[in-house]
């Protein structure tokens, strides 16, 4: 079924999603987009993250939030250089948000920007905002299903964080059920299962991201 409409924006989307890219890349900075359900551990992923990489890395961070700034001051709060998108009501980021954002940051004094995507499995999966990776955060008290019922957004992301498994033990999720969804979705999905309330699980995560970064940066930049 074709709904030319939509077709349309996202076309027009997915142009501003590409001078993005190169306006990043230009300025050496990898971006990774952080998807989730509303509560999934964003905000607090992105709490635990920055303070251990700001020792070798500058971090910039774009929230997505529908109406408040409390993302954006918490980023502040753990080291990052943040900007806030209120997106006044709408459901998802898209490249136009983000440019606009990127327009308030000194891109050219970061080396890392994480965008918070608003918290929604549904149609962030449809809008490219330039970054180079999509990061999708699960947590277990959302349960194992949710593979099965969002299979869109877990296809088309790099990297899931599967965050709070210090719930495991209190909630009925069945890790080997939810894999097996992952799986078959997305066979070469990375996967990391971690705890941001406890640290556990939090060091393989940060190498990832720090490798990630380290990967892009030109020979003689960043790469100490
Ligand atoms: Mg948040
Ligand atoms: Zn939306």
């Amino acid at each position: 079924m074709h709904i030319p409409v939509v077709e349309k924006i996202t076309k027009a989307n997915d142009e501003i999603a590409s001078i993005n890219r190169a306006r990043l890349d230009e300025a050496g900075v990898v971006a990774l987009n952080l998807m989730a359900s509303p509560g999934a551990g964003k905000t607090s992923l992105i709490e635990k993250t920055v303070p251990p990489l700001t020792a070798d890395l500058r971090v910039g961070v774009i929230g997505g939030d529908i109406a408040t700034t409390l993302d954006a001051e918490r980023a502040t709060l753990a080291g990052a250089t943040a900007v806030q998108i209120t997106t006044g009501g709408a459901c998802h980021l898209d490249a136009p948000m983000v440019r606009r954002a990127m327009e308030q940051l000194p891109l050219e004094e970061l080396d890392l920007l994480v965008v918070e995507n608003v918290g929604n499995l549904i149609c962030p999966a449809s809008f490219d905002l330039g970054t180079h990776a999509n990061v999708l955060v699960a947590s277990v008290p959302e349960g194992d299903d949710k593979p099965f019922k969002h299979p869109r957004i877990y296809r088309g992301v790099d990297v899931l964080v599967v965050n709070k498994i210090d719930l495991l033990p209190y909630v009925d999720f069945d890790m080997e059920r939810f894999q097996r969804g992952v799986r078959s979705l997305n066979e070469t999905l990375e996967t990391f299962e971690l705890s941001c309330r406890t640290g556990d699980g939090l060091a393989p995560w940060l190498d990832w991201v720090r490798g990630r970064v380290r990967t892009a940066a030109p020979v003689g930049r960043g790469a100490s």
